[in-house]
């Protein structure tokens, strides 16, 4: 794509409304929007960077046997009276609307009872199980605080994924596959090293824990207490002598972090299945209610802490898998760029071509600014016979290459993009 060409616009300052920096960056690299509180809209640069992480999330989970599917965003009222989750003494994050004859709406803000009313049409018996259900749907949650950029939003798109299982065990050997998924996840997201499975308080759903995947980052909401040896954190709202002994934790190993949940997976037992009658014939001729559990990432906030977590005081600092491009190209004089950006489309490099006739400080600001992980200079005055000049984002390392060299560094993640 050819910068000039571009709508979105970056700016200097840092919006006075926002105080997260995941935020103020994101808004000045004009990755999104605000159209208000918790309320975001992602360009064409944000619009790139969501899309990869979801296309990195979908391949992980359909690795391990999720099926891929749409709901709505309306929801019938009915479902939630059944389980008990339409009174907002019990949710209180609804939002909920009205049709034109007065009837009483849902407005998404989970998809546990409408599935699994759904599925009462597909699963009868115990050769129908177990499966695995997800999509990419959004979310609507009235959050009474949304001071964290994308983050925590008012709308957003939620990876949910809900398992269905004959009985405790099978549920649990999947729950068990799905946490690996999960750190597969976010390794590949670039925040690996910094995420933990984290031992955290079922709610309404569970008497007994569940697990997040909190990723250390000084904006997050969450205290965690962190076992580096194994891996391993407890969140402060279940952090207790029994649990820790119960988890093989000893207190002088735990270190206490400020964390953000990025996803979270949970044991949802029965409730719903009885609540809303998804029962299966087992082998023996009983009739029994479908074992599930629920498994959620939030695509916007791992964005968000992804920027969080690895910016610098230049800029934003994209992990490979999700850059927007994976090169961004700077010509220093007018045209000076034109043929190898050519070239590099033509063999399927993600090229952002910075073709503005703006002056070469300003260029590099945005392009610091902006976090691609791969900048090529052209038509300034460092010259190698032959050779272009390639700066690496995150450690700012030059090197000169050949095209061929910039094409085999840049040409590699073509494969796995969807986009
Ligand atoms: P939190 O404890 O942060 O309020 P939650 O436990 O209610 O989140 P879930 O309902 O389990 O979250 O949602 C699954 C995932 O969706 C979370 O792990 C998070 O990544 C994402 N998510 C939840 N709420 C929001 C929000 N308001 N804005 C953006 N992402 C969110
Ligand atoms: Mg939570």
């Amino acid at each position: 794509m050819r910068q000039s060409q571009l709508f979105t616009k970056t700016r200097r300052e840092a919006p006075s409304d926002e105080v997260a920096k995941s935020a103020q960056l994101l808004v000045r690299g004009g990755f999104i929007h605000k159209e208000m509180a918790g309320v975001y809209d992602y360009l064409p640069l944000g619009l790139r960077v969501l899309k990869n992480i979801m296309q990195v999330i979908r391949e992980e989970v359909n690795k391990i046997g999720g099926q891929e599917i749409l709901m709505t965003t309306l929801q019938d009222k009915e479902v939630w009276e059944k389980s008990g989750r339409w009174d907002e003494s019990v949710v209180d994050i609804w939002f909920k609307t009205k049709l034109a004859n007065g009837t009483e709406l849902g407005v998404a803000n989970t998809h546990e009872e409408p599935l699994t009313a759904l599925l009462r049409e597909h699963i009868s018996s115990h050769k129908d199980l177990p499966k695995y259900i997800y999509q990419f749907q959004n979310k609507f949650r009235n959050e009474l605080r949304a001071k964290s950029g994308i983050m925590r939003t008012r709308e957003f798109i939620m990876k949910d994924m809900y398992s269905f299982s004959r009985n405790e065990e099978e549920f649990k050997e999947f729950y068990e596959k799905s946490a690996e998924a999960y750190g597969e996840i976010f390794k590949r997201l670039g925040i690996g090293a910094q995420t933990y499975r984290t031992l955290a308080a079922g709610g309404s759903f569970t008497s007994g824990l569940t697990d997040e995947f909190q990723t250390i980052c000084d904006a997050g909401e969450d205290t965690i207490y962190i076992d580096e040896e194994k891996k391993l954190a407890v969140n402060k709202e279940v952090y207790t002598d029994d649990v820790l002994k119960e988890h093989g934790l000893k207190k002088e190993n735990m270190k206490e972090a400020r964390a953000v949940e990025v996803g979270n997976i949970f044991p949802l037992g029965s409730k719903y299945s009885e609540a809303l009658g998804l029962l299966y014939k087992d082998e023996d001729g009983s009739s029994k209610p479908v074992i599930m559990g629920s498994y959620g990432i939030g695509p916007g906030r791992v964005m968000g802490t992804i920027v969080e977590t690895l910016a610098d005081d230049k800029g934003i600092i994209w992990p490979e898998e999700i850059a927007p491009f994976l090169l961004h190209l700077v010509a220093l004089k007018e045209g000076a760029g034109d043929e190898l950006y050519e070239e590099l489309v033509n063999v399927g490099v993600e090229t952002l071509y910075d073709d503005r006739t703006v002056n070469a400080g300003e260029k590099f600001a945005d392009s610091d600014l902006i976090g691609i992980p791969y900048r090529a200079i052209v038509g300034g005055k460092n010259r190698e016979e032959g050779k272009i000049e390639v700066v690496k984002r995150s450690t700012g390392e030059t090197e000169f290459k050949s095209k061929e060299e910039l094409i085999a560094l840049c040409g590699r993640t073509t494969i796995r993009r969807s986009s």
